[in-house]
């Protein structure tokens, strides 16, 4: 039986590490639908030329573009055993579009996550967030070092970690991802963490969680 896992959240509250962590202790697929984007913008893909706009300003690319992404990579055979998915779905119609791609797998539960974080120290995160500049490896936020641990790439800020531009992306979090938590919240599958505890706390709860609401949803 697979395992299906979204991984929500405001930008800064250390979802994509989560998601990262938790999808390679039980090899599962993770989807960062942010990397696929900035991915696609490094390669000169053509959906990335009207995305890149869209990204750097801190405003959503369009949901057909998003789902038909998605739906792509789902098919592929390392996604058949479940997946971790981050950063995606962001709007309710995305959310719509899963659960019916969703119907068409029937591999296993899917346990929808909210990380939860307090505006202020999410601006507090984004601010010192780097990463590197050639493999795209996020950095200790408040590490020292200038360069990758991974490649020894340039750690650098990413465009939308701007100031203004972080303050755009919550707006767009709050008016337009936040109504998502409410499409899902009456779930059985359903789960909060506290994402301002230290990751290590973050991860043990999240494994509990995640264990607890994949049990209940097939008892
Ligand atoms: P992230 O790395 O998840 O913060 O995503 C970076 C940017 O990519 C976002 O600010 C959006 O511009 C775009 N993006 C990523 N995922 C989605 C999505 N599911 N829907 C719309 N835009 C997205």
């Amino acid at each position: 039986m697979g395992l299906n896992v979204i991984m929500m959240g405001p930008p800064g509250a250390g979802k994509g590490t989560q998601a990262s962590r938790f999808a390679r202790e039980r090899s599962l697929l993770k989807i960062s639908t942010g990397d696929i984007l900035r991915d696609a913008v490094k390669e000169m893909n053509p959906i990335a030329v009207s995305a890149k706009t869209k990204m750097d300003r801190g405003e959503l690319v369009d949901d057909d573009t998003m789902v038909a992404i998605v739906r792509h990579r789902l098919t592929q055979p390392d996604a058949l055993c479940g997946f971790v998915l981050d950063g995606f779905p962001r709007t309710v119609f995305q959310a719509r579009a899963l659960d019916v791609i969703m119907e068409d797998r029937r591999n296993g539960p899917l346990v929808i996550i909210d990380v939860s974080v307090p505006e202020d120290e999410l601006v507090r995160r984004l601010a010192s967030r780097r990463i590197c500049s050639n493999c795209g490896t996020g950095a200790d936020p408040f590490g020292r070092s200038t360069t990758c641990k991974k490649c020894g790439g340039k750690l650098v800020q990413r465009v939308d970690d701007d100031q203004a531009v972080v303050l755009e992306r919550l707006k767009v979090y709050q008016h337009v991802t936040k109504p998502v938590l409410e499409y899902y919240r009456l779930r059985p599958t359903f789960r909060t963490v506290n994402g301002a505890q230290a990751p290590e706390v973050v991860a043990r709860e999240l494994d509990a969680m995640i264990e607890e609401a994949a049990k209940a949803s097939i008892a």
